[in-house]
């Protein structure tokens, strides 16, 4: 019944905006053991809408030491949730710290042993031990709050969380945006040459330089058209009596437009195509930047970003949401990303940073747009970008390959930086909200660490003849045969054995086990390096309850890496060696650097600052709040 006359309310606001506000019904009693808090338990409160996002890799320490820095000092981010809403110190995050294993916790208020969701990616027993699923694209055991919503009569919209990925009945909304596949087509960077440039007549040039036209095609593999053609066009844009290079005209060779860009500025290239195996065509788009211009010969060095859509359900929803705000704009992009190891080579760090704001505003004009245009009682958004940074970025130590003291505070900056993008988010979705009657929670699921050290374990294992190996295509790959794969996930491995009767073409006998496992404790456990141990701690599958990992997904060992080392499930390359990128996750949550926030603000929620709250302890917060029952109700609340 609360539910229906929520549901009426809502709907009364939407015709006669006048304040009602929903007095609390306190049950203190047990928030405050989800919470184990000093001081009563998270506010009882109703939301007629909330909206909980989710930034990628925000660590608790991370974004208080913003706030006192101040790197972020808006009234309307970060520091004025912190001031006038309710908080945590940290965010205890369930094992292991990984992004699709917390954000199911998140959603359905189990860790992973509730949810199944036991890493990034792992193997089920009774398929064959070289078969292993993806946590993105995987069911939780548990029911999610999106679905629990849905089941009592909300609306929810899902913008990109991580395993709403609209691939089983159970990890949808009724509408919203799914995390788009590989692009369409990867990006490049170009030196165009001068030498051999053509010229065009359609573009003006002042002080006698004539334009120099160069074609840049692009192949989209098996889509409708198969490529496109971009007409790049140097050009002295400005008559000032000096013959300068200083500005690109640029068009696609189909269309008659053509776009005006500086040095260092940015031009998005949109249009349509059909992917294989898409029924319809999809507005496409790529954000391309002039990164170099020698002004007196001419050279130009050019970044043609990835050719990205965004994919959205139902289908009415993706091309209305295109329209209001374009084609999805791609987060910042490793594949050329190598500027700590070689400042001339890739794209540099200011163009990273940028498509990560680029990124964040994107989401934000997406959310701001389903608030306005969606009547949705529920929202889940997400923002990748800061995870993306770190992971790049994250240089603090002297034993990371690419340290350097300068680099270390240019890093330092672009995080900074990066925060500030952040704030400049969750300022824009509380402006986008009624305060009185929405709520907005913002989370994180983990922290990053800096790493210094990658470490193969399989490499490992398969010089101590534990993991066997065939060769493929040239490559070293897992034999279906192997007794036993280690599948990685940031800074964490499960274990898996072969095992006759579980595994299909399982070849490891029961008796045989118990030793095998011993051997491959043994060699994961002497790896070391800078002489530090790889591994933190190794537990068995009976043991790994301690840790919330008692799944029969799990491995038959579950392997935690010691902060500074990061695990690569490949063959090839050594066992270990120093790592070309810098940030990792996947540590035991019980590591305070791995925790993630908990913020939450509006509809009547006083300032409250917590010591330290669950991640599973998110989800029945939420749905309270909203008004519904969800997770574990107790006995003396059933029937009801
Ligand atoms: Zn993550």
């Amino acid at each position: 019944m609360t539910l229906w006359f929520k549901r009426l309310r809502y709907h009364q606001r939407m015709r006669h905006v006048h304040a009602s506000r929903i007095v609390a019904v306190g049950i203190a009693g047990a928030l405050c053991l989800a919470f184990a808090c000093q001081s009563g338990g998270p506010p009882e409160v109703r939301a007629e809408r909330v909206v909980m996002v989710s930034y990628d890799s925000l660590g608790a320490d991370l974004a208080w030491q913003w706030i006192s820095d101040p790197t972020v000092s808006s009234p309307d981010g970060l520091a004025g949730m912190a001031q006038e809403g309710f908080s945590a110190e940290r965010l205890r995050m369930v094992d292991p710290t990984l992004t699709a294993v917390n954000h199911i916790s998140l959603a359905a208020g189990r860790n992973a042993a509730g949810t199944g969701v036991v890493s990034n990616s792992f193997h089920r027993q009774d398929t064959p031990i070289t078969e292993w699923v993806s946590g993105f694209n995987a069911s939780s055991d548990a029911e999610t709050l999106w679905t629990a919503a849905r089941r009592n009569g909300l609306r929810v919209g899902t913008l990109a969380w991580p395993g709403a990925d609209a691939g089983a009945l159970d990890r949808v909304g009724d509408f919203g945006v799914v995390w788009p596949g590989p692009p369409l087509a990867r990006s490049e960077l170009v030196e165009f040459d001068p030498e051999v440039a053509e010229t065009t007549g359609e573009v003006p040039s002042n002080d006698g330089l004539a334009p120099l036209l160069w074609r840049l095609r692009f192949d989209l593999s098996s889509a409708t058209p198969s490529n496109q053609e971009l007409l790049i066009a140097l050009v002295d844009a400005d008559p000032n009596g000096r013959p300068r290079y200083d500005a690109v005209a640029v068009r696609l060779a189909d269309e008659d437009d053509w776009g005006y860009v500086g040095e260092m500025e940015w031009v998005p290239v949109e249009f349509e195509a059909r992917a294989e195996g898409d029924l319809r065509s999809h507005l496409y788009g790529a954000w391309c930047k002039v990164l170099h211009i020698d002004r007196f010969t001419g050279a130009l060095r050019f970044y043609r970003g990835e050719i990205n859509r965004l994919h959205a359900y139902p289908d009415a929803f993706e091309d209305r949401l295109t329209e209001a705000i374009g084609p999805w704009p791609g987060e910042p992009d490793r594949a050329v990303a190598d500027w700590w190891l070689d400042l001339a080579q890739g794209i540099d760090l200011d163009t990273f940073i940028e498509q990560g704001e680029r990124l964040d505003r994107y989401f934000d004009r997406m959310t701001e747009w389903v608030l306005a245009e969606e009547d949705a009682d529920l929202l889940l958004a997400y923002h990748s970008s800061l995870d993306v940074y770190q992971h790049a970025s994250l240089i603090t130590e002297d034993l990371q390959w690419a340290y350097s003291p300068g680099r270390a505070l240019a890093a330092s900056e672009g995080l900074k930086r990066m925060g500030r993008s952040i704030d400049r988010s969750v300022a824009s979705l509380w402006r986008a909200l009624e305060p009185e009657r929405d709520a907005l929670v913002v989370v994180s699921d983990h922290g990053q660490i800096p790493i210094f050290e990658v470490v193969r374990p399989n490499r490992a294992l398969a010089d101590a003849g534990l993991v066997r190996v065939v060769e493929e295509d040239g490559r070293a790959r897992v034999a279906p045969d192997t007794p036993m794969v280690a599948v990685t996930g940031g800074a964490f491995l499960h274990l898996y054995l072969n095992l006759a009767g579980r595994e299909p073409g399982g070849v490891v006998t029961m008796a045989e086990a118990p030793e095998l496992l011993r051997r491959a404790a043994r060699v994961l456990a002497d790896l070391e390096a800078e002489g530090r141990p790889a591994v933190e701690k190794i537990y068995t599958r009976g043991e790994a309850a301690s840790v919330g990992l008692d799944h029969p997904s799990s491995g038959d060992l579950v392997v935690f890496l010691t902060p500074g080392f990061a695990a690569d499930g490949g063959l090839d390359g050594p066992v270990l060696e120093p790592s070309r990128y810098y940030g990792q996750h996947g540590f035991l949550a019980s590591h305070d650097e791995v925790c993630g926030v908990l913020f939450a603000r509006g509809a009547g929620i006083k300032k409250k600052r917590f010591g330290e709250a669950e991640a599973t302890s998110v989800a029945p917060m939420i749905a309270r709040w909203l008004g519904f029952e969800f997770g574990d109700v107790p006995e003396s609340k059933k029937g009801r």
